[in-house]
């Protein structure tokens, strides 16, 4: 049977004792013989690390594009899914904890299989996504070398906690990604998440140079939703690119996590204020009107309306202008 359940883990190191040291995120995980690291996906089998978690997916679906979210990178499209059992961080609010946090069963797909199914289903590429997908890095590269060639695009949804090698190794294979940026403070990636927040902060940084992306921020009532921790946040991404679409998430209390829901109202004050910086700012898990469709930042015209995943493109040309004041528009179609 074809489970590929050998695939070497790129990125690590041999040490003492059958030990290693696997350098592919931040963690730096020592693992002993036999044991897995923190995300559940490599694991060291006699001395040397394997890719342990290789095609081994929890769900592989059709999706919107819309739905990542992205909303800048072929609105309108649909695109196979994909994503593996485990995660790199333990965020305390985790809305996937079942399949980030603990073992379940998979289902093995070569990346050979994901991309005929993707091509079978008239699918723009694949999504890494719905747990850690970036802890998938040998898939995605495989994946990527087979579909790319064939029209397909590689995105991923992504927490940004990696190292800056393997991410500039990733970045020659991904065309967009969404990077969930979870709080602006370190003390609040260790507390709740174990994690730390500059990897995160590079992560937009070096995606932005050279691929497309989206910043996705749930606001958590207690936690990230000061007017400092947001002024923080939208300046930290008006510094990268004022143009990366940020889109402001309703958080619903969940596994660990019993803080209320995301008022409505602290919703629109975040994005009144992202506003002021930002070209392109969206709210989700929640219907507010207007909230997602996209504007003309220099002269307001509808460009895309959407209604929950009904996607309709009325103001922007195939040269990515606005119909109405020919601005030039971030888009990729
Ligand atoms: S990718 Fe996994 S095994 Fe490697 S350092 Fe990070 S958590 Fe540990």
């Amino acid at each position: 049977m074809d489970n590929r359940t050998n695939v070497k883990a790129r990125y690590w190191e041999s040490m003492e004792e059958d030990k290693v040291k696997c350098t592919l995120c931040p963690h730096g995980c020592v693992i002993n013989n036999g044991k897995f690291g923190i995300c559940m996906v490599r694991r060291n089998v006699n001395g040397e690390l394997i890719a342990s978690g290789y095609g081994h997916t929890i769900s592989l679906t059709m999706d919107p594009i819309e739905k990542k979210p992205l909303f800048h990178f072929k609105p309108g499209s649909s695109i196979l899914s994909v994503g593996p059992n485990g995660c790199n961080l333990k965020c305390m609010w985790c809305q996937n904890w079942q399949i980030s946090q603990k073992k379940v069963i998979t289902r093995f797909i070569s990346p050979e299989n994901l991309v005929n199914m993707a091509l079978r289903e008239k699918s723009v590429g694949v999504a890494f996504t719905y747990t850690e997908p970036l802890i998938w890095l040998e898939y995605i590269v495989d994946a990527a070398l087979i579909g790319k060639p064939k029209g397909l695009s590689m995105v991923a949804v992504t927490n940004g906690y990696i190292n800056s090698e393997p991410l500039d190794e990733l970045l020659n294979y991904l065309d967009a990604v969404n990077i969930d940026l979870k709080s602006m403070f370190d003390e609040d990636y260790k507390k709740y998440m174990g994690g730390t927040l500059a990897p995160v902060l590079n992560t937009i940084k070096k995606c932005s140079e050279r691929i497309f992306v989206e910043v996705t921020n749930l606001i958590i009532p207690g936690i990230n939703d000061s007017d400092e921790h947001i002024h923080k946040l939208v300046d930290f991404i008006a510094s990268v690119n004022p143009t990366i679409p940020l889109h402001f998430s309703r958080y619903h209390p969940y596994y660990k996590m019993d803080n209320p829901i995301t008022p409505e109202k602290t919703l629109l004050h975040a994005a009144k204020i992202a506003q002021e910086k930002l070209k392109f700012v969206y709210i989700g898990n929640i219907k507010l009107p207007g909230f997602e469709d996209t504007k003309c930042p220099v002269c307001g015209n509808m460009l895309i309306n959407r209604t929950y995943y009904f996607t309709k493109k009325v103001g922007i040309t195939e040269e990515r202008k606005c119909s109405k004041c020919g601005a030039d528009i971030d888009f990729v179609h």
